[in-house]
């Protein structure tokens, strides 16, 4: 029986990526090694790094002023890194609190010394809508604005039509949990970092895209959170998480031959309009985000009732669908639909909804 899983991460992968690693998992290209043993100093490796970078230029438009990294530490590892490269000639951060990660990101920042001025946050209706700067901001005052693209708990995204104004101000976006889910266009930041286990890879790499002229590290920035020598060395200044980068290049190769960004957004688009046309019209289980603010990615739900919440989590585990449970900080209910669902996956939570709402 299919097994449809929708957890925010790690989370699934595209099928035919897990079939490409399980016939190259013994032997890799007929080396008679596995990508778990051999030296990233090969050039076998240097080979997938290479073409897993060129893929990701290639798939989101990466001008070339711009540096591609794979770093370690997940996204929490770059809400150190971010500042430290890039706040130095102000020290000072705008940021807007979207949710749990996007304060995660500031207290992070705070903690090391920097200002961070909180310009916009939805805290009071508990991050169901999304911020924007209550003044206009400049670069004269502020290093650049920090921004949550999509708002992996609370389920609300800045679509590339609805990000804030950024005439004056260099934009900072984390992009852990929609990297490559929809079209922005990359010039429109200073920087772009995701952790690949949401929508990328398995745990372990972090892809940070950043505009080269704005990286300027704090003197004594340990060397993992230092990106000059990330760029100078091609990422490889100590051993890099080779399996995860594999992945990653597997996985944008799938992405290429799909038809790239632009196609995987439509049928993201298609997906999650199967499990919110549903919610629209539910009586018993609802979304309140209003529909230019909707995540394609992680889409949150609930009855209004904890105890229905959880019978439904169980029903939906005996009907093989696994991982519906909201985030512990918010409770409810919360499918991922990344670009691995395939549609039949949120299909068959939809008539699984349906079935629950009979009975209920
Ligand atoms: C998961 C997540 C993080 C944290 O990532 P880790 O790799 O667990 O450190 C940060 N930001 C967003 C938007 C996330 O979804």
């Amino acid at each position: 029986m299919t097994v449809y899983n929708f957890s925010a991460g790690p989370a699934v992968l595209p099928k035919p990526v897990m079939d490409q690693i399980q016939r190259e998992l013994p032997s890799l290209q007929g080396s008679g090694m596995s990508i778990l043993e051999i030296s990233h100093r090969s050039d076998r490796f240097q080979n997938i790094l290479d073409t897993a970078k060129q893929d990701l230029k290639d798939l989101l438009q990466i001008p070339d002023n711009y540096e591609v990294l794979f770093c370690q530490g997940g996204g929490t590892g770059q809400f150190a890194a971010v500042p430290l490269n890039l706040a130095n000639h102000h020290r000072k951060i705008a940021l807007l609190d979207s949710g749990h990660w996007a304060s995660g990101a500031a207290d992070e920042a705070a903690d090391l010394g920097y200002t961070v001025d909180i310009v916009g946050n939805t805290k009071a209706n508990k991050y169901q809508s999304l911020p924007y700067p209550d003044r206009e901001l400049s670069s004269s005052e502020y290093d650049y604005l920090y921004t949550t693209l999509n708002n992996t708990i609370e389920g609300t995204t800045y679509h590339n039509q609805i990000l804030p104004d950024h005439k004056d101000i260099t934009l900072v976006g984390d992009m852990s949990s929609n990297f490559m889910a929809e079209r922005y266009n990359v010039s429109d930041f200073g920087l772009i970092f995701a952790g690949a286990q949401k929508n990328l890879a398995p745990a372990g790499v972090t892809i940070v895209i950043v505009r080269k002229d704005l990286i300027h590290p704090a003197e004594h920035t340990p060397k993992i959170l230092n990106y000059a020598p990330y760029v100078k060395k091609d990422s490889m200044f100590n051993t890099p998480p080779v399996f995860p980068i594999y992945v990653a290049g597997l996985v944008a190769k799938w992405l290429k031959d799909l038809g790239g960004i632009d196609e995987m957004e439509r049928i993201n688009q298609k997906k999650a309009a199967v499990l919110y046309d549903y919610l629209d019209e539910s009586k018993l289980f609802h979304n309140h985000v209003k529909p230019s603010e909707r995540s394609l990615t992680n889409i949150t739900f609930s009855t209004g009732n904890e105890d229905l919440d959880a019978q439904f989590v169980d029903f939906a585990t005996q009907n093989q669908l696994v991982s519906v449970k909201g985030h512990r900080s918010v409770g409810g209910l919360r499918a991922s639909l990344y670009n691995a669902m395939p549609i039949e996956g949120a299909k068959a939570l939809v008539d699984c909804l349906h079935k629950f709402e009979q009975t209920h």
